[in-house]
């Protein structure tokens, strides 16, 4: 990679409504924090784009050469129903309908967020911190913002002041919103609430007798407001001021707006240089979204076991789906999308084999490898444009088989540096997968491998050479493959 690329990067930073350069805030270190999963349920489809979309901006300011401190959270308290200050927390209220313990809840979706993030082949995350785990933390910042005159006490409760914090600063500048404006449009408050407006949002809420989730504070047994943790815990590990901050378009406002405010009357500071917002998955045209019950889930499209596609579809193919829009765009999935993204994604991992058999003796006239290359990099540097870099590989690709139909040669430093380029491209930046999980020849030819490993332990079994036999099943065990010799015939599954 050319070192200069690294200082020609655009990123659209919300905040300014403008693609700006990337000048990070120290030369080499980048903290990017990006607003994770409340682990309440099992994360959608929709949810995978945003994570998948900051999965592709961090590998490629890894590639870039930066080293980056990525902190994605887990919410694991005070989101309440509706994003509100007043209803249920959306973990108590999933505990008692699954009739389990609140951290049985978080244990239970997080593993599986987990899980679906590394079938995606998506890098974990420099720091994972919880909000329960960063209780102390967010109690300080409460004592700090109440000290700087812009939040209240109100029965054991604690609010920030919203139309205190705007007469000097500007609250809902990130989501373009106007105080007047939304103060004309709400409703006037009906008495039941203990704010003094509105718009104020809570910090820290008093729990009810029938609130399953608390900790105790200056200001009694209460849990934290849902925007603190993502000022606490971003503060605690990257500083009052990082690189990126980033999320779903839906998080702008209140969560995001709220944040700036929060960080602002704690050091003056609005806490990120780049905000950074990925635009919504689609389904029938509509919000990927639980709440309105229009949701697919990733295992559900992996095993074709649903009533949206006719078939399956590997993790492979819905990311390169994914990266066939841009991450500010809005991207609508259906049946016909994905084949062709299987088709496209099946010839460019052909096009990628068929490079070492080209001939190469000389250099090709109508094809610059080099500023092929540098096209590549140009459209990654304009905002992480993934649709246009995949049109270069197409182009690439078309090169490839006119060189493979046509009597031209290719020599040899070009042949090397393009099937290199191509899976930097295809595999460290877009994070596709070499070998790809779905790939059926080498599913049945590892199954028929297990089972002659099986017949050659029932024959030593029958030769009373235990010692051997005793060995496959233990070694196949450790390999995760669990033998089963309950029926004649020695069965098999896969226990991890
Ligand atoms: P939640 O667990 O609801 O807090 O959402 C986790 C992340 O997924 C947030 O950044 C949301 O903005 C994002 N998200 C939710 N629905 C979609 C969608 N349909 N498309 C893309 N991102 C989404
Ligand atoms: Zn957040």
């Amino acid at each position: 990679m050319k070192s200069d690329f690294n200082k020609n990067l655009k990123i659209y930073n919300s905040l300014s409504g403008k693609k700006e350069l990337f000048v990070p805030i120290n030369k080499k270190k980048i903290g990017m924090y990006v607003c994770g999963p409340t682990v309440y349920n099992n994360a959608h489809l929709g949810n995978c784009r945003t994570f998948i979309s900051f999965d592709l901006i961090n590998r490629y300011l890894i590639h870039l050469g930066f080293k980056v401190r990525y902190v994605r959270n887990l919410t694991d308290v005070g989101h309440l129903e509706n994003d509100d200050d007043d209803g249920e927390d959306k973990i108590s209220k999933k505990a008692k309908v699954e009739k389990l313990e609140p951290m049985e809840i978080v244990q239970k979706y997080s593993i599986d967020f987990h899980k679906v993030m590394e079938r995606f082949n998506t890098l974990p995350p420099s720091i994972e911190p919880t909000a329960t785990g960063h209780i102390i933390e967010q109690i300080d910042c409460i004592e700090q913002i109440i000290k700087s005159g812009y939040a209240y006490e109100k029965n054991d409760s604690v609010y920030f002041d919203v139309l205190k914090f705007n007469k000097k600063n500007n609250y809902g500048r990130l989501s373009g919103r106007k105080l007047e404006n939304m103060m004309n449009n709400s409703r006037s408050l009906d008495g039941i609430t203990d704010k003094k407006n509105p718009q104020d949002f809570a910090l820290w809420k008093k729990a009810e007798e029938s609130h399953i989730m608390f900790w105790n504070s200056p200001w009694g047994k209460g849990f934290p407001g849902w925007h603190l943790e993502c000022t606490a815990m971003s503060k605690k590990y990257l500083g009052d001021y990082f690189d990126i901050h980033g999320g779903g378009m839906d998080l702008k406002f209140p969560h995001h707006d709220c944040e700036i405010a929060q960080s602002e009357a704690l050091s003056n500071k609005n806490p990120a240089k780049y905000w950074m917002h990925t635009n919504m998955l689609t389904l029938n045209g509509k919000k990927m979204s639980k709440s309105i019950d229009n949701f697919i889930l990733p295992n559900e499209i992996f095993s074709g076991n649903n009533k949206f596609f006719e078939k399956q579809f590997s993790p492979n193919v819905v990311k390169f789906f994914m990266y066939q829009a841009h991450y500010r765009s809005v991207l609508d999935i259906s049946n016909d999308s994905l084949i062709a993204s299987e088709k496209g994604l099946n010839k460019l991992f052909n096009g990628l084999n068929l490079i070492p058999e080209l001939d190469c003796n000389e250099k090709p006239s109508d094809f610059d490898i080099e500023s092929w290359i540098n096209n590549c990099y140009l459209k990654m540097n304009d905002d992480f444009n993934t649709p246009m870099l995949i049109a270069e590989l197409f182009d690439c690709l078309s090169f490839i088989n006119n060189v493979k139909k046509s009597s031209k040669n290719l020599n040899i430093i070009d042949k090397e540096k393009l099937k290199s380029t191509f899976k930097i491209f295809l595999f460290d930046i877009l994070g596709l997968v070499d070998k790809p999980e779905s790939n059926n020849t080498e599913n049945k030819i590892s199954s028929e491998l297990i089972g002659l490993l099986i017949k050659l332990r029932n024959q030593s079994r029958e030769n009373k050479d235990f010692k051997l036999s005793d060995q496959i099943r233990d070694d196949l065990m450790n390999l995760g493959i669990q033998l089963n010799d309950d029926k004649k015939e020695s069965s098999y599954k896969i226990i991890k």
